[in-house]
């Protein structure tokens, strides 16, 4: 039907057999794919905290179940190994459809099955959204805006990505996903929101996702040399997770008409060099620093706008880099890394 899209509250009600929680504090059914991985994990939490019934999906692609087996003790949390690519039959009320891999070399280990994550997991998801009256949240990216022209990135800029490129599994991939979003929300009146989500780093994050805060804190916790790619002047903003889980949260949960896309992300912008030396400071290593070759495809800049994030969601970060750089580096030095070292081939 073509009808104005209605709030979750106004419709799709009727699979609710008992109602749980109370009027001024709904519990609702809260399925969280992706919910294993790194910011999935720590939603999970949040939301299981906060009382509401969460059900984590997820294949276990790039986590570790252990990510998630603490919460294995709360009633209202259940963990169930599935791919998104395949329909799920579910009941619940809200889905944040985080599953797919996030860092580039996660995603380009097989970038057919990353790009299928995207579409066919999207797809599914919406699908149960639409069959349940649910609400479901998309985290988007950052990288929807490529190599970008405009800076800071407002969700209006529409972006410079290549199509061919070894980052367009992720990046069309998740531009294809915002696509059927809006598409099922226009078309279906599916409730929808769309984060784009920017480098977001913090405990529990991969120590071997190869990503730049992961490398340079195992980096310089062993002493090794810290490797820049290229010159080590391309930015990036770098956000604490906490303040990201804060900022999904409140878009979800967002009933003045503002669907998204948000970006959430941390404006302060560092030089990758910048990064390994405040990484050296803060971890008191006396790691030296060597280049390697820039990846193709390597963003040179990257900044959110968050003006959107401030006026709708009453949202900007707390954490400054320096704070939450401490915080992942303390969780560094307590992880065994063999638990999570790739196994060689
Ligand atoms: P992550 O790799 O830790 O988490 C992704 C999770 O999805 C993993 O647990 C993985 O096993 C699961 N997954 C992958 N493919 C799946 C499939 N087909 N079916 C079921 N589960 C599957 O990464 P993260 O950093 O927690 O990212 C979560 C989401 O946020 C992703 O969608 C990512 O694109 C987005 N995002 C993250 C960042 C960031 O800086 N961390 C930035 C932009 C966007
Ligand atoms: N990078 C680096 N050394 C590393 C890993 C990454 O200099 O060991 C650079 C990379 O080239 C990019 C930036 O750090 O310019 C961020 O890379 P990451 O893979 O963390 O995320 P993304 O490029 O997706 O923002």
């Amino acid at each position: 039907g073509r009808s104005p899209p209605q709030t979750r509250v106004a419709r799709g009600t009727t699979n609710r057999f008992v109602s749980l929680g109370t009027t001024a504090n709904p519990m609702l059914r809260i399925l969280v794919t992706g919910g294993a991985g790194f910011l999935g994990s720590h939603l999970c939490e949040r939301l299981v905290k906060d009382g509401h019934d969460v059900i984590c999906l997820d294949n276990f692609f790039t986590s570790q179940k252990t990510n998630v087996t603490h919460l294995l003790d709360y009633p209202n949390f259940e963990l169930i190994r599935h791919d998104i690519t395949v329909p799920v039959f579910l009941e619940v009320d809200q889905i944040y459809n985080l599953a797919c891999p996030a860092a580039p070399g996660h995603y380009q280990f097989n970038p057919i099955k990353t790009i299928k994550t995207s579409v066919l997991g999207s797809i599914n998801m919406l699908g149960l959204a639409k069959r349940c009256g649910g609400r479901i949240l998309q985290a988007s990216t950052s990288e929807v805006y490529g190599d970008p022209e405009v800076h800071p990135q407002p969700e209006s800029y529409r972006g410079s990505v290549s199509p061919i490129g070894i980052r367009a599994c992720y990046d069309e991939g998740k531009r294809v996903a915002e696509t059927l979003f809006m598409d099922y929300h226009r078309y279906n009146n599916v409730d929808v929101r769309i984060v784009r989500i920017f480098n977001t780093y913090g405990p529990r994050m991969h120590p071997f996702d190869g990503r730049v805060v992961s490398n340079f804190i195992r980096q310089a916790l062993a002493g090794e040399p810290i490797t820049i790619f290229g010159e080590g002047t391309q930015t990036r903003s770098f956000c604490y997770r906490d303040d990201l889980i804060e900022g999904i949260i409140r878009l979800m949960n967002c009933e003045d008409g503002f669907i998204g896309p948000a970006n959430i992300g941390n404006q302060d912008e560092y030089t990758i060099r910048e990064l390994a030396e405040k990484v050296i400071e803060i971890s008191g290593s006396k790691s030296t620093l060597t280049t390697e070759p820039l990846p193709a495809d390597d963003p040179t800049r990257r900044q959110p706008d968050i003006t959107l994030a401030k006026k709708h969601l009453n949202w900007s970060p707390t954490t400054d880099l320096a704070t939450g750089l401490a915080k992942t580096i303390e969780w560094f030095r307590t992880i065994n890394l063999d638990d999570y070292r790739p196994p060689t081939p």
